[in-house]
């Protein structure tokens, strides 16, 4: 038990996939988005990729979907490439909330100087309207060619799920016109927020996540060609606050029972962190790993049910956590 096959890594991955897929049935796909509706709860898929060179990937592994919250933290990075960590950082802060990720209840308080954390909406609506550029298009195009320059290829837009979320922003909507009377935003409301449904719009994949979650697992380093593709303090940052908000208000127990920092979506996409660690037992991916996961069926908090316990459980076996 020295070595670990590709072939054991994929019938145990394959087993412990079929295990939680049963287990989707606990959950519901989101459906305050209408077309989300249209996922099959069903569906578990997991692609894990390793510095050593092992791979995985199990289950739904070819269904695409849309990118959601885990926008928020590329957008995050971007600005904070564009202007600055600090100047970010003096608009919104670094705590997590408790509370929703939709929730308006601190910007109704109106105790605070700026919104709690990037990671909740209100944070993530800030960020967006602090990039540059006039159009929605533009303030994407950096995003849009940092994602294109770590996958190798440009990922596209859904726009009808851009459409269905834009045309029942209700809630986000609300919390632009706090924003505003707040004095948070940096650009024209409406503009910020066709942003935002954008950004929540583009299509990946689970080896999608699994590519960029290598990539913040090594400070920002892409391993193939050693550049610096995300400045390591900014990919540094961009963890801290995954682990402690990434997981909207499960992010604790995210951190106490899995270890690793995280960003989900409500289409029920994960995108997972595992830095290298040093180890003398022989366990798969101690070398650190970037982890994608995908499975629309969601808990209470907004999390992909299977997914959490599928993280959980290879978190546990391999001890992956970072604690
Ligand atoms: N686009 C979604 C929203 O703003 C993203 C939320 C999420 O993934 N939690 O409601």
């Amino acid at each position: 038990n020295t070595k670990i096959t590709q072939d054991w890594l994929q019938n145990y991955v394959d087993d412990w996939v079929t295990f939680y897929q049963k287990q989707t049935k606990d959950g519901e796909v989101a459906s305050y988005i209408p077309i989300l509706k249209e996922a099959d709860p069903k569906h578990l898929g997991i692609s894990i990729l390793g510095n050593n060179g092992l791979s995985v990937r199990s289950g739904n592994v070819d269904t695409t979907f849309t990118i959601q919250s885990i926008s928020k933290v590329f957008c995050f990075i971007v600005a904070c490439m564009e202007r600055g960590v600090a100047y970010v950082l003096d608009r919104v802060d670094v705590e997590p909330t408790g509370e929703a990720f939709n929730s308006i209840m601190h910007l109704e308080m109106r105790k605070l100087k700026k919104p709690f954390n990037p990671f909740v909406n209100a944070g993530a609506i800030t960020v967006t309207s602090m990039l540059n550029g006039k159009t929605p298009d533009e303030k994407l195009e950096p995003l849009f060619q940092l994602l294109e320059k770590i996958l190798g290829h440009r990922p596209s837009l859904n726009l009808d799920v851009y459409e269905s979320e834009r045309d029942s922003s209700i809630r986000n909507r609300a919390i632009g016109y706090y924003l505003v009377e707040l004095d948070y935003l940096e650009s024209n409301m409406d503009i910020t927020l066709e942003t935002y449904f954008k950004q929540c719009s583009i299509e990946v994949s689970i080896d999608d996540l699994a590519i960029i979650g290598r990539v913040l697992a090594n400070d920002g380093l892409d391993m193939q060609t050693d550049e610096e593709i995300i400045p390591r303090k900014i990919a540094r940052l961009a963890k801290a606050l995954m682990l402690t908000c990434g997981m909207y208000d499960a992010s604790g127990k995210f951190a106490a029972y899995v270890g690793i920092p995280a960003k989900s979506g409500v289409s029920g996409g994960i995108i997972a962190v595992a830095p290298p660690r040093v180890r003398e037992e022989v366990l798969p991916f101690t070398e650190g790993c970037g982890i994608g996961v995908y499975g629309p069926a969601l808990d209470n908090q907004g999390n992909s049910i299977a997914g959490i316990k599928l993280l959980k459980h290879i978190a546990t076996k391999w001890d992956l956590s970072i604690f």
